[in-house]
């Protein structure tokens, strides 16, 4: 089933997460998407509230990170047994912001992808190049260096799902062409083909960077893309169940 994770990155006090949470819950239970399943990545200071304004609306809830450590002494971290703990059943790892603000490695991300699935966690491992790097035609190599660094080796990759982001296209209101989305997408796939052979067919590939209601349809009929990580849109809840019912 098609995937559409929204992102709030970090936005949202408890009033207006609530608000949100409570809009979209309202307009899914009013007509259930068919065909998608919607998942809703607040801060990690909504995550109850949140979670419990979305129990029994089919709506599913995610961290947007998680510690590569399982507890202990890492003053400040959230682990994915806390996510867990709290309802969670996916959490974003890798995400560009994180790698380019918060310094991760694809070797940071291998481990939090491991640890989110130790908890028993779907993982979604977030790549994709610059636009530097894309100008200078080097995209393609630049997304499965970061695939194949990103993925811990024992990876379950039944609880995988992996996000193709363009940097340069997130925030920004510029998308790559269905073209380019599916140069990218058709690679992916390929390589995800040869790690786990039929099992990587199965993988759930999302695209992410400036999807909205109006360029939701076209970017989902790319070949594929099983669904988006949405941003800025998902802060709207008209927006966000836009791009779900385009995705059902
Ligand atoms: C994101 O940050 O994951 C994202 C896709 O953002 P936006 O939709 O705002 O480009």
């Amino acid at each position: 089933m098609r995937l559409i994770a929204g992102n709030w990155k970090m936005n949202g006090l408890q009033a207006e997460g609530l608000a949100l949470a409570r809009a979209v819950a309202d307009a899914i239970r009013g007509a259930p998407p068919l065909g998608a399943e919607a998942l809703i990545c607040p801060p990690a200071t909504l995550l109850a509230s949140v979670g419990a304004a979305i129990a029994g609306t089919g709506l599913a809830l995610g961290g947007q990170d998680c510690s590569p450590e399982a507890k202990g002494a890492f003053t400040g971290d959230v682990s994915a047994a806390m996510l867990a703990d709290l309802g969670c059943r996916y959490v974003i790892v890798g995400h560009s912001e994180r790698r380019q603000f918060r310094g991760e490695t694809d070797a940071a991300v291998a481990k939090k992808a491991a640890a989110a699935q130790a908890a028993g966690l779907h993982a979604i491992v977030c790549v994709g190049e610059r636009g530097d790097e894309r100008a200078r035609g080097a995209a393609q190599t630049i997304v499965l260096g970061q695939m194949a660094g990103s993925l811990p080796a024992d990876i379950d990759p039944t609880r995988l799902v992996v996000a193709y982001e363009p940097v340069w296209a997130i925030g920004s209101g510029r998308t790559p062409t269905p073209a380019e989305i599916a140069e990218i997408h058709g690679a992916l796939r390929h390589w995800l083909g040869e790690r786990f052979g039929s099992i990587g067919s199965g993988i759930r590939l999302l695209y992410g960077g400036s999807v909205t209601p109006a360029n939701a349809a076209a970017i989902l009929a790319v070949p594929a893309v099983d669904g988006s990580l949405v941003g800025g849109a998902s802060l709207k809840a008209s927006d966000f169940i836009g791009i779900i019912r385009a995705a059902a």
